[in-house]
């Protein structure tokens, strides 16, 4: 049922599913006393059709609910690529809802918050009114798509993108995390649209390792962030000589993603070297970091092509770890250097005591297989000082920076070395 407004309109409009009416209604009472629209529905025929049409900017979304789950409903949404800021609301206890929000993370859904029944008024009116977007100024999309519209992009489109070379490289710093010393990038592809919308890799990438189009696309990314890196790295040489002399810049490594299926493409794999070759990067500053469960998806395999390319002396990272399913055997099995803690334990930690201890016992193991740890999605600086405590030795996040365009980022290296 919509509930209709005579006040002026903030421009938000919050849908809801709740099999309670009582609840339902009263949190669209609660969003209209601040002007945010609102439509509120107990089918969840009726929510996808609503979330389609009607562009959410956020979501209301029961975990229990007899017809369709909560669970089921974001992984729908997320299956959909809805980007509208959801809420999730339940009267389960603390750790399913902290369960339910980290899957519904882990599946890209933008969650702002876990709601526990009953909450107060204020709590909901303060998250409808806050205006700060989680991503970066460079991820957000212009124009409707940020409104959360949900679109599907196509192989044609993005086969387009690619013969336009629509994509470019942001680069996010790493930095020791005991020294404070800038580590290295790691380089993030962005979809440029004509229109001026910058479209996020999550909701490209999966597309492009569908329809194998991920070649195209890495080639793409090691052409533009080895050249990056070359003349990056040689103009810092010549302008601040003393800081590499100290160290303080010597031994910067660019961090590319890499898709197992690219693996198999032993003609791009071998290309990598003659590019290095090509722009005097030494292959040890290279690092390509894989997902844990896709490099765990064939380990023979895998263990092949990850000796050679470690033969060839590229560094080798997993990514995202804690959110698959590897065992530490499989870990030792294959020649990894270095671990990368998974954002969702490291943007909660300061308040999580049991994320915490997970990356305590991460970086203990990572440690022990003689590996660099590194903790990503850093936004706090109680986190940064934990990280300290326990040993960490890289860290990234946007506490230290966002993802930089390539002409913000000798800016950002001069204020930080205090030379700006
Ligand atoms: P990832 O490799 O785990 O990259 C880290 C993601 O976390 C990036 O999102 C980054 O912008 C974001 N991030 C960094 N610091 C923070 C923080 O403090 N808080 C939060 N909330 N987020 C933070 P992005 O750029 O949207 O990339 C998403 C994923 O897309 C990447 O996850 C990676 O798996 C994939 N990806 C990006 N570029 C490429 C690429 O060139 N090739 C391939 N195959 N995958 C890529
Ligand atoms: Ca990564
Ligand atoms: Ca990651």
């Amino acid at each position: 049922m919509r509930i209709e407004k005579e006040k002026p309109m903030t421009g938000k409009r919050l849908l809801i599913i709740d099999d309670d009416p009582m609840i339902g209604r009263t949190i669209s009472a609660i969003a209209e006393s601040i002007s945010v629209e609102t439509i509120y529905t107990v089918d969840a025929g009726e929510f996808f059709q609503h979330a389609a049409d009607w562009a959410p900017t956020h979501i209301a979304v029961d975990l229990v609910m007899p017809e369709m789950d909560g669970i089921q409903v974001l992984a729908e949404l997320a299956h959909r690529g809805c980007n509208a800021r959801i809420i999730i609301t339940s009267g389960q206890g603390h750790r399913i809802l902290e369960a339910a929000k980290r899957s519904a993370a882990w599946r890209g859904l933008n969650i702002i918050a876990v709601l526990g029944k009953p909450f107060s008024p204020a709590s909901l009116r303060e998250l409808l009114m806050e205006s700060g977007n989680t991503s970066s100024v460079v991820d957000r999309l212009p124009g409707s798509l940020e409104q959360g519209a949900m679109y599907e992009f196509r192989e044609e489109e993005l086969q387009q993108a690619l013969n336009e070379n629509q994509f470019h490289l942001v680069y996010q710093p790493k930095l020791e995390c005991q020294s404070g010393n800038l580590a290295g990038f790691e380089a993030l592809v962005r979809w440029q649209q004509p229109g001026g919308a910058v479209v996020p890799p999550d909701r490209f990438i999966p597309l492009a390792e569908r329809t194998g189009l991920i070649d195209s696309l890495t080639e793409h990314v090691l052409d533009e962030g080895i050249a990056w890196f070359s003349g990056f790295t040689r103009k810092l040489t010549t302008t601040h000589p003393e800081e590499f002399e100290r160290n303080v810049l010597g031994g910067l490594t660019l961090s590319i993603n890499i898709s197992v299926r690219t693996l198999a493409n032993s003609s791009l794999m071998e290309s990598i070297e003659n590019r290095c070759l090509m722009w005097k990067v030494p292959t040890s500053s290279i690092i390509f970091e894989l997902t844990e469960t896709s490099a765990m998806e064939d380990p023979v395999f895998s263990l092949d092509l990850l000796t050679r390319l470690r033969l060839k002396g590229f560094q080798l990272s997993i990514d995202d770890f804690g959110t698959g399913f590897s065992s530490m055997l499989q870990l030792v099995r294959l020649p990894f250097s270095e671990i990368k803690v998974d954002k969702s334990f490291v943007m909660t930690a300061s308040d999580s005591a049991e994320h915490r201890t997970v990356i305590k016992s991460i970086v203990g193991l990572g440690h022990n297989l003689g590996l660099k740890c590194t903790a990503e999605g850093l936004e706090d600086p109680r986190t940064l000082q934990y990280l300290r405590d326990v040993g960490c030795d890289l860290v990234q996040g946007y506490h230290i920076s966002r993802p930089l365009r390539s002409d913000q980022i000798e800016e950002w290296v001069m204020e930080k070395l205090g030379l700006s």
